[in-house]
């Protein structure tokens, strides 16, 4: 992990030393390091290998989103923070992806970006669970040859009719006395292709009776006559996530196997799994096993990949990479950053208990980080004619302003001071309402406002002109021109009011796209709710904005901060030197509220 992010957990914890917050799982590990059964550890081959190993599993059949994140810094977190302890530690990278029906190199690559991003690093240690394909059907008949598996021909619906409920025990199949000679034979020809799709499944022979559904003979094998992504068209039996999972962590020497909590009616089978192939002399003490944490509900969002494909097909965004959207490339391609994300899951935590974390948790994390190194900028969102009446159309004066207030080594930026400027439009009105310090005209007797023009002059406002409908199109000032920011005497003008403006003469045209949430409810889909009910309409505004000149050579994913405004980043894809295109991360403040 970078100084950067070790800085900023420390500003986090407000201390200057880094420590880690303690949650369950390091209790655990603790307490397993402790006991000794950890150290010297090594693998099938003998060679040494580090006491604690975790995993990040994902199945290769969408993007990754801010939900993965948290468990991505979970697990590549913990390797690194144990790493620095006697026995070491790693985090594999594994792709889970034995369906081969719903994966996709495309979705792969995008996962190792994506982890590569967030600034974690596996090594050499990328895995394949379809690698696997050949030790796991080995196990399959292993499992066979001692009863613990068997080949059932109900038809699916039998299968899972026959299967009961949680008040009702499960009806044995007729086929669940099957020889192990007799499975074997059949596997293995389920293994040639001898059947269609569906005609058998094997089964482990547990318990139809048991109370947990989960270990009532689950089906481990099945029939798909599909190439997959990687192994082509060599198999036409693919095992299922129960049986690979736990085997996959088990062959990894995986020793702390990090999950959602929708696996804890698993862990019994996953256990059974491990310690049957213990038994049976294929993996030895200490063997994985799972712990479970709350996944990430953020508000105003979903974390569904199944429904952020949804989103995609149906064109309710602008693809898997849209800033709206909460995929790791959305999110990148809003603007956060990598530093930001890890700091917002350090925040959150991890616990056993579901919750709802609100989304201004990840934008405050956002404006922490940048807030110290984000290189300022002016932009003028909503431009309106500001005239400098008492300044010569063709003279211009030089004004700077720093780059950043707390980084003077970066040095100044520069621009000029002209009779035809551009501010804010809501930086001006023609009633003033109690409180408004900023330009409004003379009312009655009473002058119009005076206010500073940042890093440039005093200016008071003598009027306004609109248009035929009565908008405002223009306002004019004069300046004083022993006011200039900087210069002996400036401080003699006490203003309230200190906006921002571009000169016309100078000024760059960006696009700029505001964002606001995807969804109008907070929780989306919670319940019963359809999330597409939710979908916000007003979620981009696409407007033409000004930018001051040093920001001609602005590369794609430069960050700033627009002042009074926010951060905003130059948008990967679409911005270009000549046709600039900015992405509203976040405002300075949570507006949200
Ligand atoms: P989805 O439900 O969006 O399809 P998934 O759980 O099926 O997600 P996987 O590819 O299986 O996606 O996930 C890889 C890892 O990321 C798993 O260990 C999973 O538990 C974890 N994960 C997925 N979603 C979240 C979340 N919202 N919060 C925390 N961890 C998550
Ligand atoms: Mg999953």
């Amino acid at each position: 992990m970078s100084q950067d992010s070790k800085s900023l957990k420390a500003g986090a914890a407000g201390a200057g030393a880094v420590t880690e917050p303690s949650n369950f799982l390091r209790q655990i590990i603790d307490q397993d390091l402790a006991s000794g059964a950890f150290s010297q550890r090594t693998n099938f081959a003998g060679d040494p290998i580090p006491s604690i190993i975790t995993r990040f599993p994902p199945e290769p059949n969408g993007y990754l989103h801010i939900g993965h994140a948290k468990s991505i810094c979970l697990n590549f977190g913990l390797a690194a923070d144990y790493n620095q302890q006697p026995g070491g530690a790693r985090c594999n990278m594994r792709l889970d992806d034995t369906n081969p029906v719903k994966e996709d190199v495309e979705y792969a690559d995008s996962i190792l970006d994506a982890v590569k991003w967030l600034g974690f690093d596996w090594g050499t240690h990328l895995y394949h669970a379809s690698d696997y394909f050949d030790r796991l059907y080995e196990f399959a008949e292993i499992l066979i040859q001692h009863g613990k598996a068997y080949v059932d021909s109900q038809s699916a619906d039998d299968i899972h009719t026959n299967r009961g409920n949680f008040g009702q025990a499960g009806k044995n199949s007729p086929y669940r006395d099957r020889s192990p000679a007799e499975n074997l034979a059949l596997f293995r020809e389920m293994r040639d292709g001898k059947f269609k799709d569906g005609e058998h499944v094997l089964r482990l022979k547990i318990d139809m009776a048991h109370p947990n559904i989960v270990m009532r003979d689950p089906v481990v094998y099945r029939i798909r006559h599909t190439d997959h992504h990687r192994t082509g068209s060599k198999w036409c039996i693919y095992p299922l996530y129960d049986f690979t999972h736990c085997i996959s962590d088990a062959l990894e020497n995986v020793s702390h196997s990090i999950c959602t909590l929708e696996f804890e009616n698993n862990r019994p089978l996953y256990d059974w799994i491990v310690n049957s192939l213990k038994e049976l002399g294929v993996f030895k003490d200490p063997v994985p096993h799972q712990y479970e944490f709350a996944r990430l509900n953020l508000t105003y969002t979903i974390t569904s990949k199944r429904k952020l494909l949804q989103l995609v097909e149906e064109k309710h965004v602008d693809g898997w990479d849209d800033p709206r959207m909460p995929t790791i490339v959305g999110i990148r391609r809003r603007g956060y950053t990598p530093e930001s994300i890890r700091l917002f899951c350090e925040r959150i935590g991890v616990s056993k208990a579901d919750s709802w974390i609100d989304m201004s948790t990840l934008d405050q994390a956002l404006r922490d980080d940048l807030e110290v190194r984000a290189p300022r900028a002016t932009a003028v969102l909503k431009p309106l004619k500001l005239v400098v009446e008492n300044f010569d159309a063709n003279a211009k004066e030089l004004c700077s302003a720093p780059r950043h207030p707390q980084h003077p080594e970066w040095g100044n930026r520069e621009f000029h001071f002209t009779r035809e400027l551009w501010i804010e439009a809501d930086d001006f009105m023609k009633e003033p309402i109690k409180g408004f310090f900023r330009l409004y005209p003379p009312i009655g007797d009473q002058p119009g406002s005076r206010v500073r023009l940042r890093h440039g002059f005093v200016v008071e406002c003598t009027g306004f002109e609109t248009d035929a409908q009565g908008n405002v199109i223009q306002v004019n000032v004069t300046h004083f021109p022993d006011s200039k920011s900087g210069t002996p005497g400036s401080n003699n003008y006490k203003v309230k009011g200190n906006i921002h403006w571009i000169s016309s003469a100078e000024a760059i045209p960006a696009e700029v796209r505001l964002y606001d949430h995807l969804f109008t409810d907070p929780h989306p889909d919670s319940g019963d709710k359809n999330f597409l009910d939710a979908i916000n309409p007003n979620s981009k505004e696409t407007i033409t904005a000004y930018l001051e000149p040093c920001m001609k050579d602005v590369k794609p994913e430069d960050r700033f901060q627009f002042e009074r405004h926010g951060y905003f980043i130059a948008d990967k894809a679409d911005s270009k030197p000549g046709k600039l295109v900015f992405n509203r991360t976040v405002g300075l403040k949570d507006s949200w509220k």
